[in-house]
């Protein structure tokens, strides 16, 4: 029997890049369109890892599988940590990625430049059918805030977040690149061997 992941996001931009990340492992990896019914999980912790954590735990004990609890977020230190845990719903309607950009770069405007360095946060907990959270990990990646957007490629704040090696925001390098880069791929990278461990010891059955 093959072994089932359940990643509990609906977001489908980060629903595909956790898909896209994980592909290689023995496992099939589903996302909550498989199962309509699971419970809306309220997303009200004050870090990263509480909500990661929440989404582990009570989809797991819902669900009666295997899951990959995973909250992220956009964090300023100039804007003391903003929009932080609120990244989803910055400008106040839940997903409004366009809403959210406007209302950083008007926060950001007045700043001098060197204020615009901002890190992406990932935080993903592992939590078995039981509901026992097994792993939690966190990646991080980091970069500037422009005064424009440049590409279309990704999702939320990417086109405004510039790599500055790269001198490229997430919204023009390639999927592969954000994947090798971004504070998902760092998470779900440190996730793999545990993955592999849990396959191997437990079937993850
Ligand atoms: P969550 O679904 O509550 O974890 O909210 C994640 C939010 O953080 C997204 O809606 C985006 O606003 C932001 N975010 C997280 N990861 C990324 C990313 O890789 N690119 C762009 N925005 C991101």
């Amino acid at each position: 029997m093959t072994a089932v992941l359940v990643v509990g996001t609906r977001n489908v931009k980060k629903r595909q890049e956790i898909l896209e990340i994980l592909a290689d492992l023995p496992l099939e990896v589903r996302d909550l369109t498989a199962y309509p019914e699971a419970p809306e999980v309220h997303e009200d912790g004050d870090t990263f890892e509480a909500n990661a954590r929440k989404k582990a735990v009570e989809l797991a004990t819902h669900l009666n599988h295997w899951v990959l609890g995973e909250d992220s977020g956009l964090v300023v230190p100039a804007l003391k940590g903003r929009p932080g845990v609120y990244s989803a719903r910055y400008a106040g309607v839940q997903g409004d990625d366009a809403g959210n950009n406007r209302k950083l770069l008007a926060e950001l405007a007045p700043l001098p430049d060197d204020s615009r360095g901002a890190y992406y946060v990932c935080c993903a907990a592992l939590a078995d059918p039981q509901g026992q959270v097994l792993a939690v990990i966190e990646g991080r990646c980091h970069g500037v805030i422009l005064r424009e957007a440049r590409g279309t490629g990704g999702f939320g704040y990417d086109p405004l977040f510039e790599i500055p090696e790269y001198h490229q925001t997430f919204g023009e390098l390639s999927a592969r690149v954000k994947h090798a880069l971004s504070h998902r791929g760092r998470a779900l990278a440190q996730l793999h061997p545990i993955i592999r461990r849990l396959l191997a010891t437990t079937g993850m059955e």
